[in-house]
């Protein structure tokens, strides 16, 4: 290809051209092989080229692929509509579809001020989020961002929603240690409501384990039970942003179960259709359901592919085969078998700080210093490196912001399909050692 037509990322870069994908791996044209160890985007969750999902589409596409959803509902979006509510907790018995994970949030905002608005409160406009997060990259969404680096151009167009600290605890905001943590992290949003006026605030937004902007931060013990009791008390909603942690990525359809705390509304995306179609939602509870159906009767947003058959059957398939093959049963044992890999590895790296996460989403911060914890320079682009040394050792890592402005830092997220099997998982480690070892000898300072 000698000359490009195609927007890609970095308008400079020559971006290896890919053939096909089987299994966990990935081929180029050239016939190098990936060992694809963040399913893309941490979204291939069944791997590549899944025969089943293939049929389905195919089956679908001779049927139908679009119908307009102001005029036709389908079979394949009812059936994942219904087999989603039979699979997550509580009574999130509702699916809005949309196409991508900024758009499922975004519709979650809307929803959640649709909410009040129709029970007759509608200064409850403004949605909290928290510091070193990242819930979309549309306008509504970047509003609820508390990445710092994603928002910067845009910040007279963005909503100015108030933010509070993450629940960091290697680099926590209140300098505690695990043996002193009052939940300070949590309490700061009863603080936050207090001051700002719960009258004003429609909800708070928070991803289960930080993602992008953080690498897979884990939150303390009791935390979401603390912030669903303090939404509660102010009666403000509770949204869970699970585009990244949905859909079996920690071993639960939502990583919230693994606290037993059922969100008001949740944003989902990424593993839904696990990268074979475009599909996104956002879940809705009784609760939020019930005013808006007795009130103007429709949810107020939606888009042109909303529902699309075509997408929904993909996703559909997708479910069919996490049950059929029982995939989420072996999330956290395979989960813990890598990080028990990557802790073995830890200390022949001084560079590694720490290693954190749920079920098949770990993430490893790098710092300069492990005593103090420093980060290394910006400038070095320690994380960028590390992801391009990967990728040309024919390992797929995501990079992540790691710090506590959530782009100061590095990390690297490490999450394989929830396919992987042991050998592969070893493959993965004995290539991430490769690619340390080589890091340690040409970037550290
Ligand atoms: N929310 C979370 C937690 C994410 O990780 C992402 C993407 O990384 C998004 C929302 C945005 O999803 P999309 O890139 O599909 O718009």
């Amino acid at each position: 290809m000698d000359r490009t037509y195609l927007i890609k990322p970095a308008l400079d870069e020559e971006y290896p051209v890919i053939d096909f994908g089987k299994g966990v791996y990935l081929y180029d044209m050239e016939g190098k092989k990936y060992l694809d160890g963040a399913s893309g985007a941490v979204t291939a969750n069944i791997g590549h080229g899944v025969e089943e999902i293939i049929q389905a589409m195919k089956k679908q596409a001779g049927q139908v692929s679009f119908v307009y959803r102001s005029q036709f509902t389908s079979r394949p979006a009812e059936e994942l509509a219904e087999k989603i509510a039979m699979a997550m907790p509580g009574d999130l018995n509702w699916s809005f579809f949309v196409n991508s994970g900024s758009e499922a949030t975004e519709t979650a905002m809307k929803i959640a001020i649709q909410y009040w608005q129709e029970k007759g409160r509608s200064m409850k406009t403004k949605i909290l989020s928290r510091w070193v997060s990242y819930h979309g990259i549309t306008l509504g969404a970047l509003s609820m961002s508390g990445h710092p680096g994603r928002r910067s151009r845009f910040i007279p167009l963005l909503a100015d929603f108030p933010v509070i600290s993450p629940p960091y605890c290697y680099r926590c905001p209140f300098n505690k240690e695990p043996s002193s943590c009052g939940l300070e992290c949590a309490e700061e949003l009863d603080l936050a409501i207090r001051r700002i006026g719960a009258d004003s605030i429609a909800a708070f937004i928070a991803e289960p384990v930080v993602g992008a902007s953080g690498g897979a931060i884990t939150p303390p013990k009791g935390y979401y039970k603390a912030i669903r009791r303090i939404c509660d008390e102010h009666g403000i909603l509770f949204i869970a942003d699970e585009v990244m942690t949905g859909f079996g990525r920690t071993g639960k359809m939502l990583a919230l179960e693994h606290w037993e705390v059922t969100p008001d509304i949740v944003s989902l995306g990424k593993g839904m259709g696990a990268g074979y179609a475009p599909i996104a939602a956002a879940l809705v509870s009784e609760k939020v359901m019930l005013p808006i159906r007795n009130g103007s009767g429709t949810i107020m947003s939606g888009h042109t592919l909303s529902a699309n058959p075509q997408s929904c059957a993909a996703a559909l398939a997708v479910m069919e085969y996490l049950e059929k093959n029982k995939v989420l049963s072996r999330v956290e044992e395979n989960g813990v078998y890598l990080r028990n890999l990557l802790e073995k590895m830890k200390a022949s790296y001084p560079f590694i700080g720490n290693i954190r996460g749920m079920g098949l989403l770990l993430g490893v911060e790098f710092v300069a210093d492990p005593a103090t914890k420093t980060s290394f320079p910006r400038s070095l682009n320690f994380t960028g490196s590390i992801v391009k040394l990967a990728q040309e050792a024919g390992l797929l890592l995501y990079p992540a912001a790691a710090g506590l402005d959530g782009v100061s830092g590095d990390a690297v997220i490490l999450s394989p399909p929830l396919t992987i099997n042991k050998r592969e998982l070893e493959e993965l480690v004995r290539l991430f050692r490769r690619v340390l070892d080589k890091a340690g000898r040409e970037l550290v300072p």
